[in-house]
């Protein structure tokens, strides 16, 4: 009767990593009871979310062939594009979101296009445009930008409103840090940069006034939802954002932070199923509005 935080069903997003091909299902090693699925297998998944009463996924791509200017983001027959449709078509009742960026799709694994050795901010928002606005045509419920190049919220909503896509809400990844928590799901996604790293788009670890000011300026952009990532290490983010911005706040609890409780659980250091709901219940006292996370079905067969 008195508890101020209480988990439900309707919290979690789960996030879905899609690959060429037929009846695949290969578990990721970092990401025990993760996998890369074709979209047949993506469909089984859906309907077992469903039975459990999740309702809301996030897709990524893993396209079979990557290039310089990653055109499978945005290539109308691209592993999203198809996934989507084949989705959206089973399961309308789906909330789907997508997505956005390239370092799935480049060859070199960074986020936007690359001249001189360095991400291009301008030459890459036009690629998201497209990239977005494709995602859209093909049914997705709400877009999520996770690149992090300046200005990329109005490019996308621009985009969208011209596009007969007015009502299509952003996501944004507004207060993306710089984590070394990402590590699995470079492994899932098969998007590690090949050079360098992404110190000079992703946040400083150290800064949250630098957080804050992303997110007002994705506000002020056009996002509808806001997201801190990583969750668990950035709970002062997440607090910070809830008290500062009347909009929903996404929380990522990413792979890392998912590995390293599957890890001690698996060594029996841990009770996994304890350390979740605990981790959970954080990110929802911290402030946030919904969680993305890869316990969503562990937590969902709890709840
Ligand atoms: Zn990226």
């Amino acid at each position: 009767m008195f508890s101020e935080t209480i988990l439900t069903k309707s919290d979690f997003i789960y996030p879905l990593f899609i690959v060429e091909g037929d009846n695949v299902k290969n578990e990721i090693s970092s990401m025990p009871g993760q996998f890369q699925m074709s979209i047949d297998s993506v469909l089984r998944e859906c309907e077992e979310l469903l039975k459990l009463g999740i309702t809301s996924i996030l897709l990524f791509g893993i396209p079979n062939e990557k290039n310089e200017v990653g055109s499978g983001a945005y290539d109308d027959n691209g592993i999203i594009q198809k996934a989507l449709r084949a989705i959206k078509g089973a399961f309308p009742e789906l909330l789907v979101i997508t997505d956005v960026c390239l370092c799935e799709y480049t060859s070199h694994g960074h986020c936007g296009v690359i001249a001189d050795g360095h991400v291009k901010n301008d030459e890459t928002l036009e690629l998201l445009q497209k990239e977005a606005l494709s995602h859209a045509q093909c049914g997705a419920d709400i877009i999520a930008p996770s690149d992090m190049m300046d200005g990329r919220i109005a490019a996308i909503r621009q985009t969208l409103d011209q596009n007969g896509f007015a009502d299509t809400p952003i996501m944004a990844y507004s207060a993306k840090y710089s984590s070394a928590f990402y590590g699995p799901f470079r492994e899932a996604a098969e998007s590690a940069p090949q050079f360098g790293d992404r110190k000079g788009y992703q946040m400083d670890i150290r800064n949250t006034d630098e957080a804050m000011r992303e997110i007002a300026l994705d506000i002020a952009e056009g996002a509808d939802i806001v997201m801190v990532k990583p969750a668990l290490s950035y709970l002062d983010v997440i607090r910070r954002a809830s008290e500062s911005f009347n909009l929903p706040l996404a929380a990522y609890n990413v792979s890392g932070e998912y590995s390293m409780v599957k890890a001690a659980a698996e060594r029996g250091w841990l009770d996994g199923e304890k350390v979740m709901i605990e981790v959970l219940t954080s990110i929802k006292r911290a402030g946030a509005d919904v969680i993305i996370t890869y316990f969503a079905k562990d937590i969902a067969r709890i709840l």
